[in-house]
């Protein structure tokens, strides 16, 4: 056997395997392309969810005759020259395998010009030039992607249904348009227009344009600059909440990336603010030096690599953490980062402690500070939730004591609370400290999902029709979902441009819910592509549970703390709010002589 170089339309056709998965990754490359050419307005239009038809217009800078030509060639780039530039890299392109990719696997054409001269227009099929003229000189670039993979049936097979790439291509545009306020973006499908926006620098604007006004209305504007960072963007209040992550948006340096760092800390802010399996919107555009981000780590880079994400994460938490506290009010517990809690010396603060009762703690319009309760390290780590593995040892106490089997905790008796937020409790075994609205909150969940269990399957028309405003990419899976919907009991009547009026709904929507249960159905649809009702009737249940519980700072007498340990009791899982908080925190009496060195 010989070694040969692969003739180049091969190799290109091996590389489009890696960039041009489906059609939303050539939108993706013409649109990053002509961004990097500095348009102003980019017009993205679309056959049959691209496959048939891509056409994306700019008014770009344009390429010469020979660039026209060049632009083909594998590693073919403008963007970067010497190998110290791939550290600085401020482009979104600098691959040059993005057209050589995605012409070797359709019939394209390019028209292009500078503006000083005729253009260019040359027509490529599977990757070879089969025709060269020259064109108008209007300044800017068109591209024409036609009958994408027709040269690759394999490809062509593994495509799903127009419905869901048409939503890969607006999820993505919805996107890069966050990341552009400053560039006008118009989207068309098979003539239809789908969304637009006015490039007018406005990120909010860009979110009402996209997300629609009522999202926007809720947002709130976060900012924070560190030596290293400059955060900016905006988040969704907490009252405001999605079932899926697809409405978190981190964007560096102009290039919208994924990633689960940046997303769990912004998690971490919303802390326990959001219900369990809820997500915000949030759109963060976050600058830094472009040595610090490596880019060339997926060949869509779509991922990237931080050399510091400690201090990103820390900085994103803290910018949205103090926004959403000021807007909640509730009480700031003075968080350490997860950096510090692991160093930190684990000690008991009893100043703390007697300083907060000094201050008027009741008074929630001022946030205070609650430090973070520490103690030694104990056998149980009472600082910790009370674990799975836990939940034997607390068990096995209480088969000593005379406590029924089927109960996971064992019986306590109130002693008092301490701060209108904790119920302090005692028996044999020891102390233990319960949060009351975590405690409340698992109650009322298992009430509620039971409740919704056994739904009995009717539908009840509503006096007020309620009005919906959804996404285009929504509304294109509402139409596909139509006669699903409608056996769930939900009937989607057109009303106007992406808006629908219900009617009727079925009668295990609890009073209040209607609204966000349909909106979070619609969601399942989006991003599962199917509908679960029992999931939805889960989560409705946590919403339920949350929104009647007792709030923290609710004064409780030993009778209604009584009651609400008999009722925890009872519960099946007695040791985590539905938000995976922990709700019982136990010392035994062994840990305290230790303590108190009565015991050594
Ligand atoms: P990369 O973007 O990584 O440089 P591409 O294959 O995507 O590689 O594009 C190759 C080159 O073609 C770019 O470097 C750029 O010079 C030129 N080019 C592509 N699209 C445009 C456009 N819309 N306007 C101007 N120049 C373009
Ligand atoms: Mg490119």
């Amino acid at each position: 056997m010989t070694i040969k170089l692969l003739p180049d339309v091969l190799a290109n056709k091996i590389a489009a395997g890696e960039v041009v998965e489906r059609p939303a990754s050539v939108v993706k490359e013409l649109v990053e392309n002509s961004i990097d050419a500095k348009s102003t307005s980019i017009k993205i239009e679309l056959k049959e969810a691209g496959l048939e038809q891509i056409r994306i217009t700019d008014n770009g800078i344009g390429m010469s005759p020979t660039d026209c030509e060049r632009a083909f060639l594998r590693h073919a780039t403008s963007k970067i020259e010497t190998d110290r530039d791939l550290f600085h890299i401020k482009t979104l392109g600098f691959r040059g395998e993005a057209l050589a990719s995605i012409a070797a696997v359709s019939k394209l054409t390019l028209q292009s010009s500078k503006g000083d001269e005729a253009g260019t227009l040359l027509a490529l099929e599977g990757g070879k030039i089969i025709s060269r003229t020259k064109s108008h000189a209007r300044q800017g670039t068109e591209i024409t992607v036609n009958e994408l993979f027709f040269n690759t049936p394999a490809r062509l097979k593994y495509m799903k249904t127009l419905h869901t790439e048409l939503g890969h291509i607006t999820d993505l545009l919805n996107r890069i348009a966050f990341a552009h306020p400053d560039i006008r973006f118009e989207v068309y499908h098979n003539g239809k227009l789908l969304f637009r926006t006015s490039g007018s620098k406005d990120l909010l604007q860009v979110i009402s344009q996209i997300y629609g006004i009522k999202v926007a209305e809720k947002m709130l504007p976060v900012k924070k600059e560190t030596l290293d960072f400059h955060i900016n963007g905006f988040i969704a209040k907490p009252e405001l909440t999605r079932a899926s992550r697809a409405f978190v948006t981190t964007i560096i340096n102009g290039r919208y990336i994924r990633s689960p760092l940046l997303f769990k800390a912004i998690m971490r802010a919303y802390h326990t603010l959001l219900p369990i399996h809820r997500y915000p919107i949030v759109v963060l555009n976050i600058e830094m030096d472009p040595i610090l981000v490596d880019v060339n780590v997926h060949p869509t880079k779509l991922e990237v690599r931080f050399s510091k994400d400690r201090e990103l994460m820390e900085a994103i938490e803290q910018a949205l953490y103090k926004k959403l506290s000021k807007e909640t009010l509730i009480p700031v517990v003075n968080r350490t980062s997860q950096l510090e809690r692991q160093t930190e010396q684990q000690t008991i603060d009893f100043s703390q402690t007697m300083n907060e009762q000094k201050n008027n703690i009741n008074d929630r319009k001022k946030s205070f500070t609650i430090k973070e309760y520490k103690q030694p390290r104990l056998d149980i780590d009472a600082n910790q939730p009370i674990k799975q593995d836990d939940h034997n040892q607390l068990s096995d106490q209480s088969a000593e004591k005379k406590v029924n089997d089927k109960h996971r905790i064992p019986e306590m008796y109130p002693i008092g609370q301490l701060h209108g937020t904790y119920i302090l409790a005692q028996n044999e075994t020891g102390f233990y400290m319960i949060d009351q609205h975590a405690a409340q909150e698992r109650i009322k969940y298992e009430y509620y999902k039971e409740k919704l269990a056994n739904p009995i399957e009717e539908n009840q028309s509503l006096l007020m029709p309620l009005t919906f405003e959804f996404t285009k990419s929504e509304a294109i899976f509402i139409e596909q979902f139509k006669d699903e919907l409608r056996n769930v009991g939900l009937n989607f009547e057109s009303f106007g441009q992406d808006a629908y009026i219900i009617r009727s709904y079925p009668t295990w929507f609890p009073e209040g819910l209607e609204e966000q249960i349909i909106r979070d159905l619609v969601e399942q649809i989006v991003q599962l592509g199917t509908i679960d009702v029992r999931k939805l009737r889960e989560a409705t249940a946590i919403t339920l549970a949350c929104k009647r519980s007792i709030k923290a700072n609710e004064y409780l007498n030993l009778d209604d703390m009584n009651y609400l340990l008999v009722e925890l009791q009872r519960t099946k899982d007695p040791f985590t709010c539905p938000h995976g908080r922990p709700i019982i925190i136990h010392f035994s009496t062994y840990d305290i002589e230790k303590m108190f060195k009565r015991i050594m």
